[in-house]
């Protein structure tokens, strides 16, 4: 779509706030692109992989990993755009970076390293995917970092404390100011929801860790469930699940859809400027909200708070923990690049470090420092 088919309202490249480093402007790709395509050959987005939010990545091969969800967030993320006249690439680029400051072991290893970071600013994922793109990743002659627009780093920073964004300068402006992002950025946050709750279903079954039966009780599964059974009475169940969870996804972003064009016709909206100063107008109708809070609610019942998942991530805290403790006490342990920014700020380094471990590299550290029979 060129910018001329846009929404007057969408993001695009000619009104960007810019990068920090000026670069000319790509010749065959827009601004957006090119920021997608570095993301794309960053080192981090390879490590997504090997990263999981639930699962852990060595417990099945067909599980979600932060790689598979941070694109399928992107697919879910473009659909929106598209239906909404809005900029599929810039969507595009959030989604797929949106994730690249992960720890390892999803939310028990965020949680871990927040609180070994207690006493040094603490440690916040969305902070630091956006301090991936800006400062970590090293691969460009003139700049650290990917130097991306300013809106693909404002969509990175999908939430921020008050304390944080004052020193963020402009991209934690909106915080303080209390305005929106860009249509797009509150796209991508919206799409990573979609994605997360549908695939979570999805390996959640495949893993027996919630069943069926189970589901039975929440209304937006068992809609669709319902409907599925009718038109198909003996389809194979693997097919019944896919079948239900495609068309929850696509009854989840076709109402974000119909209520996010009903939102924006109560506004007026004539540039990307009005988004920033006008209330959040992406969302699900009041309904929708209260069918997709329901399933939520169980997947962190049922699910994320499952005996068996509590105990990996119980295991996971302890590594990331006791990685850092190790990393803490003596920093000729750190690899050197590391060694040398941990003389400047030990613990940032060492948080650095550790959060841009894979699960399994993560595990394989562990036992490199604590097992006699490694090394
Ligand atoms: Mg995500």
């Amino acid at each position: 779509m060129s910018d001329l088919e846009l929404a007057p309202y969408a993001a695009t490249p000619h009104l960007s706030r810019g990068r920090k480093v000026h670069e000319d402007a790509p010749p065959g790709r827009s601004e957006f692109q090119r920021d997608r395509d570095r993301i794309i050959h960053s080192s981090a987005f390879r490590r997504l992989e090997y990263k999981t939010q639930v699962f852990v990545n060595h417990e099945g091969d067909l599980f979600r990993t932060r790689l598979t969800h941070s694109i399928e967030v992107a697919q879910i993320g473009r659909s929106i755009a598209r239906r909404l006249k809005l900029n599929e690439d810039l969507v595009e680029a959030i989604s797929l970076a949106h994730d690249l400051g992960h720890t390892p072991f999803g939310h028990a290893g965020q949680d871990a390293l927040n609180t070994c970071m207690q006493d040094y600013g603490g440690f916040e994922h969305n902070l630091q995917s956006l301090r991936v793109v800006d400062v970590l990743e090293e691969r460009y002659a003139d700049f650290d970092g990917l130097n991306l627009c300013f809106e693909t780093r404002e969509g990175i920073l999908k939430h921020c404390s008050l304390e944080h964004a004052a020193r963020l300068g402009e991209v934690g402006e909106r915080f303080l100011n209390d305005q929106r992002p860009t249509l797009e950025a509150q796209i991508a946050n919206l799409a990573d929801e979609i994605a997360y709750n549908n695939h979570d279903v999805d390996d959640g079954l495949r893993s027996g860790l919630i069943t069926l039966g189970q589901l039975a009780s929440v209304r937006l599964f068992a809609s669709h469930l319902d409907e599925v059974r009718k038109a198909y009475p003996a389809l194979a169940e693997r097919r019944v699940v896919h079948e239900t969870i495609r068309r929850m996804i696509n009854t989840l972003v076709s109402d974000v859809i119909a209520q996010t064009e009903k939102n924006i016709r109560a506004q007026t909206l004539k540039d990307v400027n009005d988004v920033r100063n006008a209330p959040a107008v992406l969302g699900f109708s009041a309904q929708m909200l209260e069918l997709n809070r329901e399933l939520k609610a169980f997947l962190r019942t049922h699910l994320y708070r499952h005996y068996l998942v509590l105990r990996m991530s119980a295991k996971a805290q302890r590594i990331i923990s006791e990685l850092f403790q190790a990393f803490m006490e003596d920093r000729r342990l750190l690899p050197p690049q590391f060694q040398r920014a941990a003389e400047l700020e030990h613990a940032r380094a060492v948080a650095d470090y550790v959060a841009g471990m894979t699960d399994r590299y993560a595990i394989r550290e562990y036992r490199r420092l604590f097992a006699v029979e490694e090394n």
